[in-house]
């Protein structure tokens, strides 16, 4: 884990992947491909749109993407967030504070923590003391008047696109994803899980405090319910083999707790737990495939072992399956 990337790739490329839909590579950790926003585009080009902002620390990247793209970001009018992880929503206090007429759409359990960020940086700083800033960046509030509470099965306007909204519990209470049913597609955030470019597996981030496999199931129906024929995954990008990811996500997810499961009861520590799961993820990644530089390294940046054990952890102890820590 934290293991530096080779290269320094800085972000900011732009990758028209859709119509009027570009992904944007921010270059997270100096990798690529880890994490992505969507930025959505009006047919005139007047108005920006976007799914996700990632960090505020690759906000530099989402800019000169947005560029890369040919727009300018002061066409920003909305921003979309799955939920309000930091890698998903982070930078979106400070784009506000820089356009203050930007509203930002998130579930109503998630708002509370945009307006005030305290608590989120608290329980954050916990788990990455010394590298939050370095992974994060400035965590800046959202003005409540610019704070838009999501309901269950709306349908926006975003940049002339049409987006449904998708309550989809599960990574986390308050996860959201956005159908857009004109490109038959679904912006998953974390509920579609973690797939990397040149892989096959499909792998569930599971980190505390509201990790709920039973909710994530029922949510992972509710994706394919919908007929996608392509997702926009934040971790990896798109995917069009749907069925076939879909299917395996929630096997994936089940095989880890049990992992998990078994070595907390036999009394293995935090460290010992990751240093399972993380052995299980390269099994699943495959041989052949884990010797593609980086994509071992771009998993585990995506979704790290350390916190998807601690997310096991708590979830077994909230069903007293296992002691309380
Ligand atoms: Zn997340």
């Amino acid at each position: 884990m934290w293991e530096a990337a080779p290269g320094t790739f800085a972000g900011g490329t732009a990758t028209r992947v859709d119509e009027r839909i570009w992904a944007i590579d921010l270059g997270f950790q100096g990798w690529d491909q880890v994490v992505y926003a969507y930025l959505l585009a009006s047919p005139d080009g007047g108005e920006l749109a976007l799914i996700e902002t990632g960090p505020a620390a690759t906000l530099p990247a989402l800019r000169a993407g947005i560029a890369a793209a040919g727009f300018d970001i002061a066409q920003l009018t909305k921003i979309f967030v799955s939920h309000i992880h930091l890698d998903h929503s982070g930078g979106a206090g400070v784009i506000v504070r820089e356009q203050p007429d930007v509203r930002v759409f998130v579930h109503p359990i998630g708002a509370p923590h945009l307006i005030d960020p305290a608590r989120l940086v608290n329980s954050a700083a916990r788990l990455y003391g010394d590298r939050m800033d370095a992974l994060w960046g400035e965590v800046v509030l959202v003005p409540e008047d610019r704070v838009v509470s999501l309901s269950d099965a709306e349908t926006l306007d975003a940049a002339g696109h049409v987006l449904s909204v998708l309550f989809t519990p599960g990574h986390a209470s308050h996860h959201v994803a956005y159908w857009e049913p004109e490109l038959g597609a679904v912006f998953t955030g974390d509920v579609g899980g973690v797939r990397m470019p040149g892989a096959d597996f499909a792998l569930p981030p599971a980190p505390p405090p509201d990790l709920a496999p039973d909710d994530w199931v029922v949510s992972t129906d509710r994706l394919r319910q919908t007929g996608p024929r392509r997702l926009y995954l934040t971790h990896g990008g798109p995917i069009d083999d749907v069925s076939e990811h879909l299917d395996q996500l929630m096997p994936n997810l089940a095989a880890a707790e049990d992992i998990c499961r078994e070595a907390m009861l036999a009394g293995a520590d935090d460290a010992e737990v990751t240093e399972l799961l993380q052995t299980h993820t390269e099994g699943r990644i495959g041989a052949a495939v884990t010797e593609l530089p980086g994509i071992v390294q771009r998993y585990g940046w995506a979704s790290p072992s350390f916190l998807s054990a601690l997310g096991f952890r708590r979830l077994l102890a909230r069903r007293g399956e296992i002691p309380k820590p």
